[in-house]
This record gives structure tokens, C-alpha cells and sequence, in this order.
């Protein structure tokens, strides 16, 4: 079946500008709608070519292609057997990978337009009719919530009230926002149907009742607390479960805590995106925590054992003889939790400096004396390797 040139279709040249492009479908679009020729296959046929058409040409990306390859650019469905890596595009419908054409309609003239002739796109926009206005009714909004919270805390779990301002449902109305004791009477813009039909200039629209946003009723009495909204903003209070192991950055969905939702509605999520404060003694990597300890030089001499802080009370760490300043010890286990399920835990790194005392008294200074004269030349280090390094050197 040979097929009509799409700049042709449309009636432009090959170098329009997408402006003018977009004009030219708009107008071809109105002449050949179904909703301005019912019944009329020939048309229906024409509009559906001129939407695949500007389907293309829209999408530079497509319509370099089609330049270049003509209409084999888009045989052959979304099974990828176009030339040069072509194909892919669109998929979903039977018409060789391209879009409903009323989807492209409605792109061009904006949400709030369909076409009769196509019928799928109404059940998708109004949610099945009259359905006893299931359909109806608007989302609450995701709330965010900043928490601040302790590396302890972190590193334990922790339960916390959280106190906020947000859209709740009405407590006089229960959120119907009809004034008690009300009834829910038929619409009387759009008589029960839920959508009213609006002349767009030269085609009709189907549009959403703008009075009962497609419930097809309306309350009598209007609520006189939250003035028929079905909400009002208060003070809400939950309680927080924040698991062992979160850091900076961590993010808690609690489902169903964010705003309300307008006439059955349903409610939003609020996030708790946290912080965790700076530790005076410990610092954080990923799960391992980090700490530096001072020990007298007498214990890095000969040896011994010392209590270490952790976040899980206190543990005991040898130094054996002869550490230097700056080696780090490992315990295991005493850092932060993992978030996942059977995670390990981290482990905390101790780093020693070795202190030297800054006042003697007359003894220490004499036995500090003594202990120089026993070990030898006190202008030199102990360290082997560096006096061998040293010698050749000088
Ligand atoms: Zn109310
Ligand atoms: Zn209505």
C-alpha cells in the first residue's frame, strides 16, 4: 500500500519550522476530527494518517529518520527492523508502532479535549463514566519532614513524635464537607452525568464537571467549618519507628501521613528525610566508626590494658608493649548497625597517640634521667632501619 508523504499529508515543505508544523496539524486536525464528521470512515482515515504524521515530524529525533529512510524508518512495528538501528518507537497500538492518534490530539490542544470517534480515551480520562463517582476526587499532597537525630539514636533505633501543621479532614463534616445532617443532591451543571460538553470553537469537548469534578452531585449545605473543602489544616501527631543503622540523607516513607485527599481522595506520604549530628568522640565511615585516644607513653611502652568508649557502653582494649603513636586498633562489632536485613555490623577503629607528659616532678624527672643513661647514646633513635637510612644519608 503505497503511503502519502507526510509533509505532504500535512500539507507543509520539508524545511517547516516546528512552529508552522504545529499549525498545519491544528488546522488538518479540526477539518478531519470524527467529532466534526460522524460516521464519516474516510475522515476518521485522514485524521488518523495526519496525527501518525505529525507524530513523526513533531520528533526530531524521527523526523531525521524519516528524511532519510522514508516511511521504512517505521515498518516493522517495535521489533527493531528498520534500517540503521531504527525502530522501537511507540509500540502499545496496532497501528505499526505508532500512538493513538488522539493522544497526539490532545497533546497539540492541550488536557482537556477528546475525540467521540476514538472511545478508548474517554474510559482512560473519566475513569469509566458515571460509575457512581468512584473516579472522583483529588490525591493530598507527599509531605516532607527534616529530622535531626543522634549517632546514638542512629545507631539504636529510635521511636519519635513528630509534630506537624497539615490538611486533615474536617471535624465537623468528616471530611464530607457537607454541613451535618445534609443531603448530597444531583448536580445541577452537569445533571448527574459528571462532565458537561464545551464548545472549544469549532469542535465540542467533553470536559470534567467544573462544579462537581466528575461526581455528578453536589452538597445541599455547604459545611461551615471547612466551607465544603472537607478540610482544614491541624496539628497532627505521629509516632515514628527510625530503625538502627540510618544516616545523613536516609529517607522514611510513612504511607497514608501526608495531607488529606479532597472528596475520597486519597491521603499523601509524609518523608522524613534525616540527619544525623556530629559525635564529639566518634566520627563516621559508611558503618565503621572512628575515634582517637591518648595513652601515656609509660603504656605504650610496656604494655597494658584500657577502657575505650563505644556507643554501646564501655569495652576493654589491649596495648601491647611497644605500640607507637598513630597505630590503630579494631574492635569488632562496635560500630553502626547495617540498615539491611542480616547486615553485618561495623566495627570501630581506636587510634593511639602517644602523649608525652609535659611536667615532671623532681622524682620522675630523676628516674626519666636514669632510664636515659641505661639506655645509652640519647641523642639517638631506637629505631633501627632509620638509623641505617640516617648513615647513608650524611
Ligand atoms: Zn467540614
Ligand atoms: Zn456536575
Amino acid at each position: 500500500m503505497a503511503k502519502t508523504d507526510f509533509y505532504e499529508l500535512l500539507g507543509v515543505s520539508r524545511d517547516v519550522s516546528e512552529g508552522d508544523l504545529k499549525k498545519a496539524y491544528r488546522k488538518q486536525a479540526v477539518k478531519y476530527h470524527p467529532d466534526k464528521n460522524p460516521g464519516n470512515k474516510e475522515a476518521e482515515e485522514k485524521f488518523k494518517e495526519i496525527s501518525h504524521a505529525y507524530e513523526v515530524l513533531k520528533d526530531p529525533q524521527k523526523r531525521a529518520a524519516y528524511d532519510r529512510y522514508g516511511h521504512a524508518a517505521f515498518e516493522g512495528g517495535g521489533a527493531g527492523r528498520g534500517p540503521g538501528g531504527m525502530g522501537g518507537f511507540g509500540g502499545g497500538g496496532g497501528g505499526g508502532g505508532f500512538h493513538d492518534p488522539f493522544d497526539i490530539f490532545r497533546e497539540v490542544f492541550g488536557g482537556g479535549g477528546g475525540g467521540g470517534g476514538g472511545g478508548g480515551i474517554f474510559e482512560e480520562m473519566f475513569g469509566g463514566g458515571g460509575g457512581g463517582g468512584a473516579g472522583g476526587g483529588q490525591d493530598g499532597a507527599d509531605l516532607r519532614y527534616d529530622l535531626e537525630i543522634t549517632l546514638v539514636e542512629a545507631a539504636k533505633g529510635v521511636e519519635k513524635e513528630l509534630s506537624f501543621r497539615k490538611a486533615m479532614a474536617c471535624e465537623r463534616c468528616n471530611g464530607s464537607g457537607a454541613e451535618p445532617g445534609s443531603k448530597r443532591v444531583t448536580c445541577p451543571t452537569c445533571g448527574g452525568v459528571g462532565q458537561v460538553r464545551r464548545s472549544g470553537g469549532i469542535i465540542t469537548f467533553r470536559q470534567t464537571c467544573p462544579t462537581c469534578g466528575g461526581s455528578g452531585t453536589k452538597i445541599e449545605k455547604v459545611c461551615a467549618r471547612c466551607r465544603g473543602e472537607g478540610r482544614e489544616a491541624k496539628t497532627a501527631k505521629i509516632n515514628v519507628k527510625i530503625p538502627a543503622g540510618v544516616d545523613t540523607g536516609s529517607r522514611l516513607r510513612s504511607v497514608g501521613n501526608g495531607e488529606a485527599g479532597v472528596g475520597g481522595g486519597q491521603p499523601g506520604d509524609l518523608y522524613i528525610v534525616l540527619t544525623v549530628k556530629e559525635h564529639e568522640i566518634f566520627e563516621r565511615h559508611g558503618q565503621d566508626l572512628f575515634c582517637e585516644i591518648p595513652i601515656k607513653f609509660t603504656l605504650a611502652t610496656l604494655g597494658g590494658t584500657i577502657e575505650v568508649p563505644t556507643l554501646f557502653g564501655k569495652a576493654s582494649l589491649k596495648i601491647p608493649a611497644a605500640t607507637q603513636s598513630g597505630t590503630t586498633f579494631r574492635l569488632r562489632g562496635k560500630g553502626m548497625p547495617s540498615l539491611r536485613q542480616g547486615g553485618a555490623q561495623g566495627d570501630q577503629l581506636v587510634r593511639v597517640h602517644v602523649e608525652v607528659p609535659k611536667k615532671l616532678s623532681d622524682e620522675q624527672r630523676r628516674l626519666l634521667e636514669e632510664f636515659a643513661k641505661v639506655s645509652g647514646d640519647a641523642d639517638q633513635p631506637t629505631e633501627e632501619s632509620w638509623f641505617e637510612k640516617a648513615k647513608k644519608f650524611f
